[in-house]
């Protein structure tokens, strides 16, 4: 059955966001930037947006990589400065740095490409000649991105090779955000938080660093054990993911938010020496352009 974005955020993001906002109360405020975010997804100009893959880009490039994205500037610009309003609204420590960001004089084209990209020093080299702060800068760009990258992942979904066998995602090249282990089957399977990249193979292995030996695999627990999710360990590169075990695949839009919800788990790892990378695990060198300007049609004239 065909579901829309708004049924997606009355059955699976509004309860999640609940549940996820009575478990971390410290996290509100994020959650509420979230919030908009995620409802943003329903506005149809991200659908517009429609990626035409490279058919001669090499096998292990993931569906975007060196796309050209037509979109439209005035649309991205009012959608920043809208989520900047939104943290200056939300009046908490956490958010301020964003709300204290003047969006005004900045040009979202550039911004976006690069954290589509996970290209942090591009995004630094961005905001100082913008005279801007580049973490908070970069936190708000990382947001504002997800409506496109859901955009594009929902039109790419169908075309993600089925023996796609690398660890980053086959259609935004980041790392995993989460795995999920799926079903009665146990299905396993990696997901992406930025556009809801949904792939895996049936072999254990690191996606890291493609470790597949059992014995440098493990996998964390804690005293108050929640059987839903555990931290999958790498010794060879230190590399973790969290790992939920689920009856159905996560909607693609609500995979970040499952990420915040269990993010516990990463204290856990992270005080046992574990990271996980923050940059891309394929460099996609997207761009995004302006759409060529519309033809000005005249009906019912006729030559
Ligand atoms: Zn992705
Ligand atoms: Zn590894």
């Amino acid at each position: 059955m065909y579901r829309t974005a708004t049924d997606t955020w009355h059955s699976d993001i509004r309860p999640r966001l609940d549940a996820a906002a009575q478990r971390h109360p410290d996290g509100r405020a994020w959650l509420t930037l979230l919030a908009e975010t995620l409802r943003e997804l329903q506005a149809p100009a991200w659908t517009a947006v429609v990626p035409q893959p490279d058919l001669e880009r090499p096998m292990a490039a993931p569906l975007l990589a060196g796309v050209t994205l037509a979109v439209d500037h005035n649309m991205l610009r009012r959608w920043v400065r809208r989520l900047r309003q939104r943290a200056a609204k939300i009046r908490n420590p956490s958010t301020a740095p964003l709300a204290a960001l003047d969006t005004r004089r900045l040009d979202p084209l550039p911004l976006l490409e690069a954290a589509m990209c996970l290209d942090e020093a591009r995004l630094e080299e961005l905001a100082k000649a913008d005279g801007v702060d580049p973490g908070p800068l970069g936190a708000l760009m990382q947001l504002a991105t997800l409506p496109l990258l859901q955009g594009c992942g929902r039109s790419l979904a169908p075309q993600v090779p089925l023996d796609w066998s690398y660890g980053y995602c086959p259609v935004c090249g980041a790392w995993p955000t989460l795995a999920e282990v799926r079903g009665l089957e146990r299905t396993h399977r990696w997901r992406c938080g930025r556009c809801g990249g949904d792939w895996g193979l049936s072999l254990l292995r690191c996606p890291y660093c493609g470790e597949a030996n059992h014995q440098r695999l493990g996998s964390l627990t804690t005293e108050d054990n929640d059987a839903t999710c555990t931290v999958d360990t790498c010794l060879t590169c230190k590399g973790y993911v969290k790992t939920r075990a689920v009856l159905q695949p996560t909607p693609p839009s609500a995979v970040v938010l499952e990420d915040l919800a269990t993010v516990e788990w990463d204290l856990v790892a992270l005080a046992r020496g574990y990271r996980r990378p923050t940059q891309a695990g394929y460099a996609l060198g997207v761009r995004l352009v302006e759409p060529p300007s519309r033809i000005r049609t005249w009906f019912g004239w006729h030559s």
